[in-house]
């Protein structure tokens, strides 16, 4: 099987019927980097600066920082990388900072509510990758954003950086783009406005799926009582999708489900044409999309949803579907 995938690096991601899906990848940490040229993914879609400063004994220095995100970037050369701000709270702890206790964490003070709290941690990261990123394409998006204001904030802080770096000379990026983390429900009832201020949209279905459900994605006992393959999930990840393309933003969806095959077939069914994933995940989903007859998937899935029989879940008829071809 590996030896399969591995044939696969340079074969391009297209459908039988000749539409081509950008598989990217997800990374964390400079081991990881290595991934990027042995699985042949189109770009670094997520990465998830907070392990980092998991694994430091204090809150790394702005030098380290940008020593680090220099070092990601070279790894990439020809690559882009999509940097995620810093994501902790919840389940994501730094042992060095002071621990607040709160009932509810994964409803509580985390990701870029602490980054627009504390605008000078925000700051220094966004001066660290904007400085490791001189004279190339950089990729920066900000995790749990709930609505517009949110995002505007954290892109003020972006471009007040920006103006510091080129006042004092130095090398800027040749490019740069803001992106949103679709991952916060309340966000989908302001689609069409993020969709029109950011450069583009990640969508965290691990996260929007947990607060759709309001089930803990890391308690199994409620996590697995809901399915990604549901009408409520798959038409809300439609309609993020819909917006992008209505907006031209472009959307990616960087949480797991891309990354296991028949949700990636409902994926690409529903309209994305980009999927984030672990390394180990591209070969697999790679051979299905080679596999897939696009169009036909489409209508497929088109019909299920209109069906409204109710049922939960559309993966065991997906999947059927699948096997069927
Ligand atoms: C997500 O929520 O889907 C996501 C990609 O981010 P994380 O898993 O790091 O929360
Ligand atoms: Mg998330």
């Amino acid at each position: 099987r590996q030896e399969q995938y591995a044939k696969l690096r340079d074969v391009p991601a297209v459908t039988k019927d000749g539409v081509e899906i950008a598989l990217h990848m997800n990374a964390g940490l400079a081991i990881d980097m290595p991934h990027l040229h042995e699985t042949g993914a189109r770009s670094i879609g997520l990465f998830r600066t907070e392990l980092q400063f998991m694994l430091a004994p204090r809150f790394p220095r702005m030098d380290e920082q940008y020593s680090f995100y220099k070092a990601v970037l070279d790894a990439a050369p020809e690559k882009p990388v999509t940097f995620r701000t810093l994501d902790i709270g919840s389940d994501k702890i730094l042992p060095y900072m002071a621990k607040i206790e709160e009932e509810n964490p994964a409803l509580g003070w985390r990701a870029i509510r602490i980054g627009l709290d504390r605008p000078g941690l925000l700051r220094m990261q966004l001066r660290a990758m904007l400085k490791a990123g001189a004279d190339r394409h950089l990729r920066v998006m900000f995790p749990m954003i709930a609505n517009v204001a949110e995002f505007e904030a954290a892109k003020a802080i972006a471009l007040r950086e920006l103006d510091h770096i080129r006042r004092h000379r130095y090398r800027s990026p040749a490019r740069i783009e803001l992106g949103a983390m679709v991952e916060v429900p309340s966000l989908l009832w302001e689609i069409d406005l993020i969709a029109q201020r950011a450069d583009f949209l990640s969508v965290g279905s691990n996260d929007l799926v947990q607060y759709m459900y309001a089930a803990d994605r890391d308690n199994t006992r409620v996590s697995k009582r809901y399915d990604n393959l549901s009408p409520p999930v798959l038409r809300a990840l439609e309609r993020i999708a819909d917006a992008g393309a209505r907006h031209g933003a472009p959307v990616t969806l960087c949480g797991e489900m891309g990354g296991r095959p028949i949700e990636a077939l409902a994926l690409l069914a529903i309209g994305y044409r980009s999927l984030s994933m672990a390394p180990s995940s591209i070969g697999p989903v790679k051979s299905m999309i080679l596999n897939l007859n696009l169009d036909e998937a489409q209508m497929y899935l088109a019909s299920l949803l209109a069906s409204d029989d109710g049922a939960p879940s559309v993966r065991d008829k997906l999947r059927d579907y699948a096997i069927a071809r």
